[in-house]
């Protein structure tokens, strides 16, 4: 397919979003070149710094089938077939995400999933730029300046237009900001988190069950690890910023390691560096970004965690940034007008986006406090009854999220009307015995309309 010189853009940030989004424009024929303040990943190794490893769920691998890149990014992929909770008492139970092996996640290693994007953006002709900061925009002249931190080179590049996808602490954005209000507001979760890890067993091979995503639930706070292709675990410690236990109370790697030996003391024997570990890694702080507009007309576009970057607890945010790539992708093919099509890419994501950031907000709750009570695990128990007896009606809310590609908004409404149906049938039960299903029936006929999923 031949370039169309009309068709040029311009991506800040070779992260997860840039590095699909230029693969996908880059196949469709467009001109595209990427700018990213870190070296190349390929030459020099991965300076990731967090979220060594994420949960791929079936919105991303439809992006990056869209983009041929799913089978390179599954050869790297553990499969994860649901939550295996552990108690205080070392008991573990593992609670399935679907019905069988058809509906599960997808543990990828962040660094290999950058390099393979970045492979594929690059054969697709992305032209890539490594060491090139975006330091600020002159809108009116279209051009953008960049800074080599290696040596303080300064380069100035003319745009047509620019997508930042430069992650949540975005530096388009801030341009943009300076240019027009975008109405910004970042709220801060009082929770933080610190990564540590799980070496391989003496064998060589996992020391625990590697199919699925461990949770040590302990009502205001949590610990999770997700399995890694070279047979490691990430292990993610969420704690408040404040009280007790919190990332104030729980600052040596000594203090942490009395913290695991009291409330997770089946996982200190399976993190022999905790102390060093807990010693050499930052604190990781977590918000919720939200914007009023997402686009300057037809000159620059946000998106990802960029636009709208979320807290971690639905395993969404990357698989919400493909999704936009797919969406932004889909439009500019749609129009010749660039700001058309931003306008019409805002539209459709900025419902979804504000969706799944209030889900993930809320699932927080549900993975540190509900995954072990019985109230909920009564629900759960019906909730997939009722799957059973009113297939394609009743749609679990995980399934709606994680294996359907329905808009999150859509997921978001029909969570909650199927939530106030789970609380009215289990309220005041201990089990489902002696339950009227005929009323249970009626209710979900009266309540839920069949659900279509997106077709292709
Ligand atoms: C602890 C944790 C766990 C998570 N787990 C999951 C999960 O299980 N599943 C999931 O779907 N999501 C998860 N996420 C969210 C996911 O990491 C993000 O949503 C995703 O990385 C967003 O991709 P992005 O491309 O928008 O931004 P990023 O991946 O942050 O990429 C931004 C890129 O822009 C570059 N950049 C930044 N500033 C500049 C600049 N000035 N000039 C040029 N380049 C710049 C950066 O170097 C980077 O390469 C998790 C996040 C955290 C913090």
């Amino acid at each position: 397919m031949g370039t169309d010189a009309r068709r040029h853009i311009t991506i800040i940030g070779a992260g997860l979003a840039g590095a699909l989004l230029a693969t996908l424009m880059a196949r469709a024929g467009w001109r595209v070149n990427v700018h990213e303040k870190r070296g190349d990943p390929r030459v020099k190794g991965y300076e990731g710094g967090r979220s060594i490893n994420l949960a791929l769920a079936e919105r991303g691998r439809h992006a990056l089938r869209m983009a041929d890149a799913d089978t390179a990014v599954m050869r790297q992929a553990v499969m994860m077939r649901g939550r295996m909770v552990h108690a205080l008492d070392g008991r573990q139970q593992l609670q399935r995400y679907g019905r069988d092996d058809s509906e599960v996640i997808w543990s990828i290693h962040r660094g290999d999933l950058n390099i393979t994007l970045l492979d594929l953006a690059e054969q697709a002709g992305a032209h890539l730029h490594f060491h090139h900061r975006l330091e600020g925009v002159d809108f009116d002249a279209h051009v953008a300046r960049f800074v080599d931190d290696r040596d303080g080179r300064r380069i100035e590049c003319p745009f047509s237009a620019l997508v930042g996808a430069d992650g949540a602490g975005s530096s388009l954005r801030a341009a943009m900001q300076a240019r027009e209000d975008l109405g910004e507001r970042t709220e801060f979760l009082d929770h933080a988190y610190k990564e540590l890890e799980i070496p391989p067993a003496a064998d060589g091979g996992f020391i625990m069950e590697p199919h699925a995503l461990h949770i040590w639930p302990r009502g205001h706070y949590m610990c999770i690890a997700l399995p890694n292709d070279e047979r490691t675990f990430t292990v993610t410690l969420f704690l408040p910023n404040e009280g007790d236990p919190s990332f104030a109370s729980v600052r040596t790697g000594g203090e942490a390691k009395a913290l695991f030996l009291r409330d997770f003391p089946d996982a200190v024997p399976l993190i022999p560096e905790l102390e060093q570990d807990w010693e050499a890694n930052p604190v990781g702080l977590l918000a919720t970004l939200y914007l009023d507009r997402w686009h300057l007309r037809g000159q620059a576009v946000l998106l990802g965690d960029a636009a709208h970057a979320m807290v971690p607890f639905h395993g969404q945010g990357m698989n919400c940034a493909f999704e936009d790539c797919v969406a932004l992708a889909r439009h500019l093919q749609a129009t010749d007008d660039l700001a058309t099509a931003f306008a019409a890419f805002e539209a459709e994501r900025k419902p979804d986006a504000l969706a799944i950031q209030q889900m993930a907000l809320e699932n927080y709750v549900e993975m540190r406090d509900k995954v072990d009570d019985q109230g909920f695990l009564l629900q759960r128990e019906l909730e997939l009854a009722l799957q059973q007896r009113h297939p394609g009606r009743f749609v679990p809310h995980y399934t709606m999220v994680s294996f359907m590609r329905i808009p999150y908004s859509l997921a978001r409404h029909r969570s909650e009307l199927q939530r106030d149906l789970l609380v009215r049938h289990t309220q005041g039960r201990a089990t489902l015995e002696g339950l009227d299903w005929t009323a249970v029936d009626a209710d979900v006929m009266a309540t839920l309309t069949p659900l279509e999923e997106i077709p292709g």
